[in-house]
């Protein structure tokens, strides 16, 4: 069965048991602090499962795009290593939100597996959670009995609490689940070892394909269990493992979903996949990595030196690597294996077809920079190599070779024990621990168990409409981070606070309290569907009745450069051509920041055209045109732009303003003129094809301009008021340039002069012509010098000082007669007197120079250089 008809058939299947079918929701998550991610099914319905949200059925069925790179799931050290972990995969799931439980998941499981696609019964095992004693929970016999009906005793293995009982995070939901594993190892094996006893074993052909987890409980902040109010099923099967299994292959990677890759690697790199470990490590590398990368980047997430970006490098980074070691690729080339992921995935998934161009050249130029890199990172290697003494270099500098550089640390080990060399381990580890301790400060947060004041599942966010609002709170609790302290996250049953979200920051504000006391609400974020807003304390008396009030400048000033910002896109696709897509925007009260897919540098004249066309919309005084709740489809009709990598519910909210509609949660200005005007102050490169621009609108451009204004009339006066500033300054720079010239001249005749007079202080000590001077010279005028006196005068030993405001400079010339004949050494003059000057330096035997900052220091080296004629 070809992988496209086993995703369809399951999809097909949970269909014909009144499921809902969902598209997968984007990889990079947005509003879940704990998570940056998706990295199960389950992570985008997490809402549901607290209890946050209503689903729209209470049975829903999917394919969801996972990525297992960091946090609690973590596989990429296996991929490439084994044959049935990656780094982002499929993975099929159906859930019940409180409704059908263990008896239906079950039975269903066994049915799509076995009837469906035919899996043959006996090479089948299941598991069930065995009870835990410290949790005081019993075997799930509920689970075993369902399993006895269908499957032989001897078939249903007992699973211990960390195979076997699943939670969603240190708090949340949780519950016993039972998995489902495949013996696919040839009858010779299994008559060896029974496959019961390599079950949850890592042995590669008897693996888990899919895990049925039923939530029942949930786990309070001190660690204790209750029951959850209604249960839930959530389960998960690897897609790809279960291609494997129905096309009979013994490696994920012979199925058709990476055959096709492969064979394109096979190709670019001339070398055959299955003859050489090492190489078959590599291609499979580069095969799953391309697709994590490929997919982050069609989600919105490019790689980048911060957080989720980085992951992204990271992984990009790694398949780099290997095909540079071991496929010997020194040229990009993991960016030609985009179009044959686009053929064999870009059906199911169209936002990797749609994107295809700029994922390819956001990769082309990352592979670039980190063979770069590779380059660079190999010469300095050779340094430390050339340098080291005995056998073990210092495990600081191939820390700092990965951390500066980036430049591998398997890489090196490899390479240093190609010389017979390996390095301290220890010292490594500790300086990796360091930087991961200096990161994580401020990040872990402590959180107490939610204190419910009233039961609502609706906190109804009116801030669209109103600034102010009486509300009540409805839950709260208290959490803590090294870098905050004490905080309280509080949740009411309605509120004016726009949560972060969108690329708009959120509301800040205070809350009122009856007897005039005022609690700040210091942000706003969504998290797991909750708006909560966050503040340093509690109100006194929490079940009074609050006034909410939203801090109106920032909001006014975020709204304008929101709204700023969809001009902005319209007016980018109208002057540089409909290619330009959102790739990011972060809307703050200050400024406003956007993102696109662009291919050069904007010319002066297009920048000009976009500034223009958002203020003649700001001019034109258009009004707002928004519509609550309507279909996706409705608005899409209506010509709304939707982004990648955005979530969007059946129905949608659209913003107009002309002829700019947008799918768009954001609050915005009234009217466009309220946005007073627009002014673009920056446009740079953040990738290969994105291009950032930085803007201010409001209040901050009548600012920008009162100080261009006053910095311009500081400079007049600075300049006498000239009648024409700009000739003034032009003529001024001409002088300056002429001035300069001359003065080079002059110091050239100065040089001059002085080496007359220099030769008539050259003393004789031994043979040798030494002089020792502070001279009045720049360090060209010294280099020349000593050179020169060099081709006049044999068995020369110079050293001269200077010092300016800003430098101390020692240079010691020595002719190379004398460093042959006597062993002198310039270089050594100048490091061991360069300290008292408080510097160093170097250079060779012949010529050297030290920089330092104490010129109280110079007529002492003076003084003690003759030591080294002597
Ligand atoms: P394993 O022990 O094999 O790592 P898991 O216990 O981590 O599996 P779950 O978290 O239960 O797996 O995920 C559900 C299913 O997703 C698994 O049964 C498996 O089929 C699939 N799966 C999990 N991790 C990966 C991965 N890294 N690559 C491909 N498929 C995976
Ligand atoms: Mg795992």
């Amino acid at each position: 069965m070809k992988s496209q008809d086993i995703r369809a058939k399951f999809l097909e299947f949970f269909k014909s048991k009144t499921h809902q079918i969902v598209p997968s929701a984007p990889m990079v998550t947005k509003n879940d602090p704990t998570l940056m991610f998706v990295n199960s099914g389950m992570a985008p319905f997490k809402e549901y499962f607290l209890g946050n949200g209503t689903p729209t059925s209470n049975r829903i069925a999917d394919t969801q795009k996972c990525l297992r790179v960091s946090g609690k799931h973590n596989d990429l050290e296996e991929v490439g290593y084994d044959t049935y972990h990656h780094t982002m995969f499929e993975m099929l799931g159906n859930w019940s939100f409180g409704d059908y439980f263990k008896k239906e998941a079950i039975a269903w499981a066994w049915e799509l597996l076995t009837e469906v696609y035919g899996i043959d019964k006996d090479i089948l095992y299941v598991t069930v959670f065995e009870g835990s004693e410290e949790d005081g929970l019993k075997l799930d016999q509920e689970a075993y009995d369902l399993w006895k009906e269908i499957v032989p005793e001897e078939r249903i293995l007992m699973g211990n609490k960390a195979d076997n009982f699943w939670e969603m995070g240190s708090q949340g939901p949780c519950g016993p689940c039972s998995e489902i594993h495949v013996d696919i190892r040839s009858d010779e094996e299994k008559a060896k070892v029974p496959g019961a006893d390599l079950v949850n074993m890592d042995h590669p052909q008897v693996v888990e394909i899919w895990n049925l987890v039923f939530m029942q409980y949930n786990r309070k902040a001190d660690k204790s269990l209750e029951k959850l109010p209604s249960q839930h099923v959530d389960t998960g099967m690897g897609f790809e493992r279960l291609c494997m299994v129905l096309q009979d292959v013994k490696s994920n990677y012979d199925t058709d979903v990476f055959t096709p890759i492969i064979r394109e690697i096979e190709t670019i790199a001339n070398v055959d996949y299955g003859n050489d470990e090492k190489v078959d490590v590599a291609i499979r590398v580069i095969a799953d990595h391309v697709r994590a990368v490929s997919f982050s980047i069609a989600d919105g997430q490019l790689p980048s030196n911060n957080t989720r970006g980085y992951v992204i490098r990271r992984i990009l980074r790694r398949a780099v690597r290997y095909g540079f070691t071991f496929l010997n690729k020194k040229e990009p080339f993991i960016y030609r294996l985009v179009d044959v992921l686009d053929k064999k995935m870009g059906k199911a998934f169209p936002e990797i077809k749609e994107q295809k161009q700029l994922i390819q050249n956001v990769i082309r130029e990352e592979e670039q920079s980190f063979l770069r890199t590779l380059e660079q990172g190999l010469v300095l290697l050779d340094r430390v190599i050339e340098n080291v003494e005995g056998k073990v270099v210092s495990g600081k500098k191939v820390f700092e070779l990965k951390d500066t550089y980036g430049f591998p640390q398997d890489l090196t080990e490899l390479i240093l024990s190609e010389h017979g060399l390996t390095y301290n381990e220890d010292e490594f580890n500790a300086a990796l621990k360091k930087q991961q301790e200096d990161g994580r400060v401020g990040t872990k947060i402590e959180a107490d168990d939610w204190v419910v004041l009233l039961e609502d599942e609706d906190e109804e966010f009116v801030g669209y409409d109103t600034l102010e609002v009486d509300v009540r709170l409805t839950r709260y609790r208290k959490i803590e981070t090294k870098k905050e302290g004490v905080q309280y996250q509080l949740v009411f049953n309605m509120t004016p606070f726009y949560p972060e979200g969108g690329g708009q920051v959120g509301d800040k504000g205070y809350l009122e309290v009856p007897n005039g006391d005022v609690v700040y609400i210091l942000d706003t974020k969504k998290e797991n569907n909750l708006i909560i807003h966050l503040a340093k304390n509690l109100p006194k008396h929490v079940d009074q009745t609050l006034r909410a009030v939203v801090d109106k400048k920032q909001r006014e000033r975020t709204a304008a450069n929101h709204t700023a910002t969809h001009l902005l896109h319209q007016a980018l696709r109208e002057v540089l051509g409909t290619h330009v897509e959102q790739k990011g925007s972060a809307v703050h009260s200050k400024y406003l920041r956007f993102d696109f897919s662009h291919f050069s540098k904007m010319t002066v004249e297009e920048l000009r055209d976009v500034e223009n066309f958002v203020n003649a919309r700001i001019e034109g005084k258009l009004p707002l045109e928004e519509i609550r709740n309507r279909p996706v489809a409705e608005a899409m009709a209506d010509g709304a732009m939707a982004l990648f990598g955005e979530k969007y519910g059946d129905t949608v909210r659209s913003i107009r303003f002309g002829q700019s509609i947008e799918l768009c949660g954001g609050t915005h200005v009234e009217n466009t003129a309220d946005i007073w005007h627009f002014k673009i102050k920056s446009e740079g490169a953040v990738a290969a094809g994105i291009r950032r621009i930085e803007a201010i609108t409001f209040d901050a451009t009548k600012e920008f301009y009162f100080e261009n204004n006053r910095a311009y009339y500081e400079i007049k006066d600075v300049l006498n008021n000239p009648k024409d500033t700009v000739k003034a300054v032009t003529d001024l720079k001409d002088e300056n340039a002429k001035l300069k010239k001359q003065i080079e001249s002059l110091l050239k005749d100065k040089a001059k002069n002085l080496k007359g007079d220099l030769k008539n202080e050259l003393e004789d000590i031994d043979g040798v012509q030494f002089l020792a001077k502070q001279v009045d010279l720049d360090q060209n005028g010294i280099k020349n010098l000593a050179f020169e006196l060099g081709g006049e005068m044999k068995n020369l030993f110079l050293f001269f000082a200077t010092a300016t405001e800003s430098k101390v400079m020692l240079t010691c010339y020595i002719s190379k007669e004398l460093v042959a004949e006597r062993g002198y050494d310039a270089g050594k003059v100048v490091r061991e007197l360069g300290k008292l000057i408080h510097g160093g330096g170097g250079g060779q035997a012949f010529f050297a120079t030290a920089g330092g900052k104490n010129p109280g220091g110079i007529p002492k080296a003076i003084e003690r250089v003759r030591e080294y004629v002597k």
